[in-house]
């Protein structure tokens, strides 16, 4: 019971979510609880250690609506906005715990952070902005959380290096449009892969649906969920149909027990 390895979806959207602002297209009109996106991230837990992946901006909502009164880590995946803009409201964890939430990412992401939170990395701490304690991880060396080992695994969106990560046999790819051949060998045996699919229609950054297809069948999970999904793809229901038995779209509240 205790080594269970937990997965909760908080947000399987794209950047902008999904009902997009002002769109009136038939999935962000859609009544399925299903087509309502927050922004990607997920909860991993195991014993009693709480670790979120990315931060974006319904990170407070997302704690709320999970329920938890602790993080034991923050990894970010990479620094787009869509990824990090909720990190403000670690504040309360750092209220009840009293301390700095520890933060993962690499360097250039942290250079991102410290930018971004300015206020937060000040000499003189104003009293309630937040605080972070930053460690600085690579695509090489499994970061090791409570006795957990997380294997960073690299992926390019597009241009730009970002880290997916293995647990156990769970992986979680997430804004990636390539994974480099060397990196391959960290995704066998999956139980389960998370990975992006954006829409049906290519897009330079992101996996489409059917390069997102493409990955599964070559890498052969048991089973696959899609994620960091826009409204560019059909709605949930209707996509579902078409998918390969092992192959469903996550959506916001799913959780997975491994
Ligand atoms: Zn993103
Ligand atoms: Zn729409
Ligand atoms: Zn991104």
């Amino acid at each position: 019971m205790s080594n269970q390895l937990k997965i909760t979806f908080l947000g399987t959207g794209t950047s902008q979510g999904i009902p997009v602002i002002g769109c009136r297209c038939d999935v962000c009109v859609s009544d399925d609880p299903r087509d309502k996106r927050l922004r990607s991230s997920i909860l991993v837990q195991y014993g009693e250690t709480n670790v979120v992946i990315d931060a974006g901006p319904d990170f407070r909502q997302q704690m709320l609506t999970c329920g938890i009164d602790h993080m034991d880590a923050l990894i970010l995946t990479h620094e787009h906005k869509d990824h990090i803009a909720g990190m403000d409201d670690v504040r309360a964890f750092n209220r009840i715990s009293g301390d700095a939430v520890k933060v993962y990412c690499e360097e250039r992401v942290s250079e991102v952070v410290k930018t971004e939170f300015s206020y937060a990395f000040k000499n003189f701490r104003y009293p309630g902005i937040p605080k972070f304690d930053i460690h600085l991880i690579d695509d090489k060396t499994p970061l090791v959380l409570q006795g957990e080992p997380f294997m960073p695994v690299r992926c390019m969106h597009y241009k730009l290096p970002v880290l997916g990560f293995r647990i156990r046999n769970f992986a979680y790819l997430t804004d990636l449009s390539s994974i480099p051949e060397r990196e391959i060998s960290k995704l066998q045996n999956l139980e389960v892969l998370v990975i992006d699919a954006l829409r049906h229609e290519p897009h330079i950054s992101h996996y489409n649906l059917e390069q997102a297809l493409e990955v599964v069948e070559h890498l052969k999970p048991g089973k696959a969920y899609l994620t960091h999904i826009s409204h560019g793809m059909i709605k949930h229901s209707e996509v579902l149909k078409q998918l390969p038995a092992n192959v469903e779209p996550a959506y916001d509240g799913l959780k997975l027990i491994l």
